[in-house]
């Protein structure tokens, strides 16, 4: 026992009659993750397998492959094919899984403290000590303090899959019934989606294939013209954080297809029966309207976890962000004793480095044409090189970036056609401002993952010797090894049997059957294991053949 709260220490992991391996553990540094999702996996998948005791914990005891889970929803994949358990996964490092929940962290003496329900239903607490912390937890769907979203369903876990599919067939056997009447069939086929993002799109997409191909054999009663789908979207495109052609892309796509898409909308309220919402209308005003469902699915972005929340209050003045942990481009949890606490993936941001990044961009600017930096005066044109590489560096930051040409006049203050460095600096501090984060995606958690166990292997290998020396007390991981640099690979979104593709830089390319298979081989090597693949494979394969399976 021990810690502020006294509680059990889970110090003895491995039993004195274990392996020799996990014997041999006993000695090295304790790894502790918290989460096995796409962050946590990444850097177990990445880790030498004997460098370190690791431990996971996470209250689920499988990997969910999030990008494949609206196809889930309406049969076209089986639910098993998208998740794989952990414990497989930690195998390859003789690792240990604790399937419990992270409640807390004690920094100051390296404690987590877990909780989870004993077999009598009761709650048990204890502690895992740990040499160096993970944090990879996620993030939760954000409710935009809306009420009644008991009556909506939500896209993040299995659970909420399998939930969405049996309401999805249940609402079509109901309304295939003799006794239901016209109005009420309508509102049962009635599926609306809040939200018009990727997740919503492609729930979007998949359940109108759905409707169009199985549904006209299957359900022969129900008529084409009585089912309708609807995307609800606050801001005036769906899919607005993406490259504007594959944003633009997407809404004719939906056009052509009748799914409804409702841009400048906000959800007021969701009924039993209905939703109701707010529209900007052109000329301004705001007009409440109605719509009534069958079904609806809430997918309007994240927000921080409970532990997220807790450990950024715990941090106090460290911690600035409300959405997101903050920490260096080492990826080091700000506040947190250097070097012990890491946070990765959705539950995490970098903090800006944007306009650092600017800064060192001008400095080799002024360099090459052997100036002081102090002196440069920046052109529109050096401008624009400089917003390019901005661009391609933080790529999701696009949306904001877009007036990064404006900006260069607003703050020319004093009109001479160049910003001299006063200027630059108070547009730089602008934007850091105004910059928010890295994207919550599976490819940026990956990313993150792979980076710390690539950095974790190397400061595995450094010496004693090296540790003694003065290193020791100084920026250790920056001394052994680069900062986390994000690479943007290009989003994908589904849009019904067609992919879009966002590349970066204006390379997007939509639709076509040739886009489907890159589409899916793209993910195909992004799976984590040939397991996953093969299952998948199998289900679109069964797919193809048979059709969805629309039990409940
Ligand atoms: P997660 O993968 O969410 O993992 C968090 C883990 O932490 C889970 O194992 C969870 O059980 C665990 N956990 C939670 N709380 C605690 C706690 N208190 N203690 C211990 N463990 C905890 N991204 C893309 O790049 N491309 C896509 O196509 C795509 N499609 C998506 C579709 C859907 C339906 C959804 C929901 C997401 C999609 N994403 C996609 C986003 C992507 O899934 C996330 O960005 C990614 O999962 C983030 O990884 P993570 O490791 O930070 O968190
Ligand atoms: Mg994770
Ligand atoms: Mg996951
Ligand atoms: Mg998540
Ligand atoms: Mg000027």
């Amino acid at each position: 026992r021990g810690g502020p709260k006294n509680l059990p220490i889970a110090e003895v992991f491995i039993d004195d009659d274990e392996a020799g391996s996990r014997q041999q553990s006993k000695t090295k540094p304790r790894l502790v993750i918290l989460g096995g999702g796409w962050g946590g996996v990444a850097l177990l998948k990445e880790l030498n397998p004997d460098d370190y005791n690791v431990t996971v914990i996470s209250p689920a005891n499988y990997f969910l492959f999030t990008p494949m889970l609206p196809s889930a929803t309406v049969g076209t994949l089986e639910l098993r094919s998208l998740v794989e358990p952990i414990r497989r996964i930690l195998s390859r490092v003789n690792g240990h899984f604790i399937r419990a929940k992270a409640e807390d962290v004690e920094f100051s003496q390296k404690l987590v403290e877990v909780s989870q329900l004993d077999h009598h239903g009761k709650e048990v607490r204890f502690y895992v000590p740990y040499d160096k912390l993970v944090v990879a937890v996620g993030s939760a769907t954000n409710p935009h303090g809306v009420k009644g979203l008991d009556h909506a369903f939500f896209l993040k876990d299995i659970n909420d899959a399998r939930m969405i599919r049996n309401k999805v067939i249940q609402n079509l056997e109901l309304a295939c019934l003799p006794t239901t009447s016209d109005e009420e069939r309508k509102r049962l086929l009635s599926f609306v989606v809040s939200g018009g993002g990727p997740t919503g799109v492609e729930f979007a997409a998949e359940l109108f294939d759905l409707l169009n191909e199985d549904l006209t054999r299957y359900f022969p009663r129900l008529l084409r013209n009585e089912i309708s789908v609807h995307i609800i979207q606050s801001r005036g495109h769906i899919l607005n954080t993406y490259d504007e052609t594959v944003s633009k892309y997407a809404e004719e796509r939906f056009a052509r297809d009748q799914v409804e898409v409702l841009t400048n909308s906000r959800v007021k309220e969701v009924l039993p029966d209905k939703i109701v919402f707010s529209q900007k209308q052109e000329d301004g005003c705001v007009v409440t309207k109605e719509l009534p469902i069958g079904f609806c699915l809430w997918s309007t972005g994240v927000s921080p976890t409970s532990l997220s929340r807790k450990l950024a209050r715990k941090l106090g003045d460290a911690q600035t962000n409300r959405h997101a942990l903050e920490t260096d481009t080492h990826l080091r949890l700000n506040g947190a004793p250097l070097g012990d606490v890491y946070a990765i993936g959705d539950c995490s941001t970098v903090q800006n480095n944007v306009a650092d990044s600017i800064v060192s961009f001008l400095r080799k600017l002024a360099w090459s044409r052997g100036i002081e930096p102090e002196t440069l005066q920046l052109h529109f044109s050096d401008w624009r090189t400089v917003a390019q590489d901005v661009r391609k560096r933080f790529p999701q930051a696009v949306h904001h970036l877009k007036r990064l040409d404006k900006l260069f006049f607003e703050f020319d203050k004093d009109q001479s056609g160049t910003l001299d460095f006063g200027e630059l600096r108070e547009l730089l501090n602008q934007i850091d401002s105004k910059l928010t984060s890295l994207p919550a995606t599976a490819q940026r958690a990956h990313q993150q993952g792979h980076y710390l166990a690539q950095k974790f292997n190397k400061l595995a290998r450094i010496s004693d010797a090296m540790l003694a020396n003065d290193i020791r007390d100084g920026d250790l991981d920056a001394a052994v090894y680069k900062a986390f640099e994000y690479h943007h690979l290009g989003s994908l979104a589904y849009i019904g049997n067609s992919a879009v593709f966002d590349l970066g830089e204006g390379w997007s390319i939509a639709g076509g059957l040739w886009a489907v298979y890159a589409w899916r081989s793209v993910y195909f090597a992004q799976s984590v294991s040939f397991r996953t693949r093969s299952l998948m494979a199998m289900d679109w394969m069964k797919r193809g053949l048979f059709g969805r399976d629309l039990v409940a």
